[in-house]
């Protein structure tokens, strides 16, 4: 490990910063100052934090694009400066801003690392201290001056995982995330257990390109067996809409009434992008290997293979900026960019 490894801490808001309103009984953000001074065990790793506070910390509810373009310049302007960085971020929309973050980052090559908790830091039976420490930990992890990080991570109660594969699956248990079609990075016992074939290790000696732009002209339409015509066609003519994430059946199943594939062939061919995505937390779209999803790849959707749908959105907000033409989009979209599919 490298001796003093420099650490970001990059304080966005959630739980992990938040206190007990007395009138209102509900949480919301606090100082951030305030959160670390609760954490006296930082004092004793052997790496430098510095430390950086969105003005106005929030809830992850209330996150949206712009603040994901905040976060990437955030990162940016001090991407030379420092070995890693810890994004402290609510749990809740963790998995889309993470997954957005690591299309933005081109050629990123330290580690960038999401956590928070379920209990605020304050707390007596927090999950906060071993999340913010071991963050810190493996942001600061170094073999032989490289670092063994290289994307974005998400780490979660002992586990670190690629920040793009991850869905929040519970509200309750500090196990909050999954990675169902992608095994943990990293796993945290007595010793961090790196579980190396899995890391990303695209050698680049390209600089980090940040991509600032990303559109939300985006909606994810998810299926559901008595889903009207008039519903879905309603859906497909909203005025400024430019990408969909539909979530479908299984391996990417669907209705075949002709209604159904009809309205998504007319908005396909009026430019809008849709993705099919399976509505299941794990497995893979496999058009074609039922009749029911055949008609889908003949009208030319977009295969979301095993990728997350927070982690589609963010690459369909990513790539609309580009003005791709519908193949040359498809064709992309359908490659692994960062690790987030397979
Ligand atoms: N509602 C909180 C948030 O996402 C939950 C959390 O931090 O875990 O900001």
């Amino acid at each position: 490990m490298k001796k003093q490894a420099k650490i970001l801490l990059i304080y966005t808001g959630g739980t992990i910063g938040m206190i007990k309103d007395p009138i209102t009984n509900s949480l919301k953000a606090f100082n951030f100052d305030q959160l670390l001074s609760k954490i006296p065990e930082l004092k004793l790793l052997s790496h430098h934090i510095e430390t950086y506070s969105f003005s106005d910390p929030k809830d992850s509810s209330d996150f949206d694009h712009t603040d994901y373009i905040d976060l990437a310049k955030v990162i940016e302007a001090h991407y030379d400066a420092f070995d890693g960085f810890v994004v402290l971020h609510g749990s809740d929309t963790m998995s889309y801003t993470a997954s957005a973050i690591s299309f933005m980052l081109e050629n990123l090559s330290k580690p960038v690392i999401f956590t928070g908790s379920q209990l605020p830091i304050g707390d007596l039976r927090t999950d906060a201290k071993e999340n913010l420490i071991t963050s810190i930990q493996v942001a600061g992890l170094y073999n032989k001056d490289k670092p063994v990080i290289k994307e974005v991570g998400l780490y979660f109660e002992y586990k670190l995982y690629r920040a793009n594969r991850t869905t929040k699956i519970n509200a309750e248990h500090f196990e909050a995330f999954e990675s169902l079609n992608y095994p943990p990075l990293i796993e945290s016992g007595v010793n961090l257990k790196i579980n190396k074939p899995s890391l990303r290790d695209v050698v680049t000696k390209k600089p980090l390109k940040v991509h600032h732009e990303l559109d939300n002209r985006v909606m994810i339409i998810k299926l559901f067996p008595s889903l009207a015509k008039e519903t879905l066609e309603h859906l497909l003519e909203t005025p400024h809409i430019r990408g969909i994430i539909l979530e479908t059946f299984g391996s990417g199943n669907s209705k075949t009434e002709t209604w159904f594939t009809n309205a998504l062939d007319q908005a396909i061919k009026k430019g809008i992008h849709i993705v099919n995505v399976t509505q299941c937390s794990g497995g893979s779209v496999e058009m074609g290997k039922y009749e029911t999803s055949e008609q889908l790849k003949k009208i030319g959707l977009i295969d979301g293979k095993d990728i997350t749908t927070e982690a589609a959105i963010g690459k369909l907000m990513y790539m609309l900026p580009k003005k791709l033409e519908y193949n040359v989009f498809k064709t992309i979209f359908e490659t692994s960019l960062r690790g987030e599919m397979k």
